[in-house]
């Protein structure tokens, strides 16, 4: 153990004036050599403490310093204490040492932990706010501000300034002050009407405040109200047949029969009602194929028209009924690539309305040509045509223009949206120009057929 300065600054001039005393006897001289021993020791007592004091402070000081602001803890320790130092000092620095070794450790972790959590709650969909008990937000992911279409300061808001639904405010003061869950679902009046579903729940444990989760349900509440209106649609157009069917099956069994004229026209009417029900059937079997890719397409070179020419004459039948002039003027070399019988059903359901929504005497052609690459096939007609107002969605299922003219004509209202998705399955598409009272110009692009000397290559 090494001699320990302060303990021999006290001993040695009282040792020294005990040796004076028992040598000298009780005189002057001994008195002074005593007093000048005491006042040097009492001197390097005073230097002592001043040393302990500075080194003392050091520490204090190197204790006050945060953890992470030492450099590198473990790579950079305190220098060794010098061999006069009181051992109580250098154990204390040792002590020091160690705290700050440990806190740097523990802080090293917590920070690992933050990234972590920032980085998880960065990556996720869905949109999350913490609050402190007095609602007001303290954290927020990335994905929170997409959600609130928000370029300020979202962190030191409350709910209220952040969204102005009052039923989230009272969901987050809830949760502060009652330790109450909440869920909630609101739609926003902006541009995008988007609808928020929110799960607000106190923090829970010793944490004061809460947290609130956002997730966008707008497109599956869209797609649950297009399966209802679906549902709807097709219990209604399926209701309409079956009921004519009853009806006239009922008035026969209940004496018509014995009218063989009354009887013959009733029969007929059962008859065509049954034809627009399975059209009906068939149509919604292909469309639920197409849309869940059930079908199979088989993608080859097609001429064009070859295709319009059948589809052409499974509707001659009806033009001629109505005395329409059916002109087809497609090149013989066109050829587009593309699934043969899906082909002919678009070119097919297109003639169909053509000839179905032109009135007696009226024309309908078919031309076609290559565009950009692409080629094309117009399906004009000179018919009653279609108000601007509904050409973006004649292409949905079950959308007509007049209800009652196309039942009357046996529309099932999704030939064009079966067109659609045969042609988007064929990488083409559909447009549609058309004045009311004009007539109605649709038109299909489709890939044009690969060229022989490619595909020999
Ligand atoms: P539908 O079986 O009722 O004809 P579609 O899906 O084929 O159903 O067409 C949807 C609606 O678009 C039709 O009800 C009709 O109002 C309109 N339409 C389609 N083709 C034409 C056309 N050539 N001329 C005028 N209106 C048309």
């Amino acid at each position: 153990m090494p001699p320990r300065p302060y303990l021999l600054a006290l001993l040695a001039p009282a040792l020294v004036a005990l040796v004076l005393f028992l040598l000298l006897g009780w005189n002057m001289d001994a008195v002074y050599v005593s007093l000048s021993t005491l006042l040097g020791s009492g001197l390097t007592l005073v230097a002592a403490r001043g040393l302990l004091q500075r080194r003392l402070s050091e520490l204090a000081q190197r204790a006050l310093t945060r953890p992470e602001e030492v450099p590198a803890p473990a790579t950079t320790p305190s220098p060794p204490p010098d061999e006069e130092e009181l051992e109580e000092v250098a154990l204390l620095q040792r002590t020091l040492d160690a705290l700050h070794q440990r806190h740097a450790t523990l802080n090293a972790g917590h920070l690992q932990e933050a990234r972590t959590l920032t980085a998880v709650l960065d990556g996720m969909a869905e949109g999350i706010w913490v609050t402190d008990v007095e609602g007001t937000v303290v954290r927020h992911n990335d994905a929170l501000r997409g959600m609130l279409l928000s370029t300020g300061d979202i962190i030191g808001q409350r709910p209220l300034t952040l969204l102005r639904h009052g039923s989230l405010n009272e969901a987050v003061h809830r949760a502060c002050h009652e330790g109450a869950s909440t869920r909630l679902e609101l739609t926003l009046d902006d541009v995008l009407s988007r609808t928020l579903a929110i799960r607000v729940t106190p923090l829970g444990g010793d944490l004061p405040g809460s947290a609130a989760v956002f997730h966008d349900v707008t497109e599956l509440r869209h797609l649950e109200k297009v399966r209802k209106d679906f549902v709807a649609n097709v219990s209604h157009e399926l209701r309409t047949p079956i009921t004519a069917i009853r009806g006239y099956a009922e008035t026969l069994q209940s004496g018509a029969l014995a009218n063989p004229q009354v009887a013959t026209k009733m029969v007929d009417i059962i008859h065509r009602q049954s034809e627009r029900l399975s059209e009906l059937v068939e149509d919604l079997l292909e469309l639920s194929r197409l849309e869940s890719r059930e079908v199979k397409l088989r993608l080859q070179d097609v001429p064009l028209a070859v295709a319009a020419s059948r589809a052409a004459e499974a509707v001659r039948h009806k033009a001629q009924g109505k005395r329409i002039s059916l002109e087809l003027n497609v090149p013989p070399d066109l050829q587009a690539r593309g699934d043969e019988r899906g082909l002919e059903q678009v070119l097919l359901n297109l003639l169909d309305n053509a000839v179905k929504y032109t009135p007696e005497g009226g024309r309908v052609t078919v031309t076609g040509g290559q565009e950009d690459g692409r080629c094309v096939v117009h399906v004009s007609d000179s018919g009653v045509g279609i108000e601007a107002r509904h050409l973006a969605r004649i292409f949905e299922r079950f959308y007509r223009v007049d209800k009652g003219r196309s039942r009357d004509m046996g529309g099932t209202g999704l030939g064009l949206s079966i067109v659609k998705h045969l042609l988007g399955a064929m990488g083409g598409e559909v447009r549609v120009e058309s004045q009311p009272n004009e007539g109605s110009t649709f038109t299909i692009l489709l890939p044009a057929a690969v060229p022989s000397d490619a595909s020999a290559g």
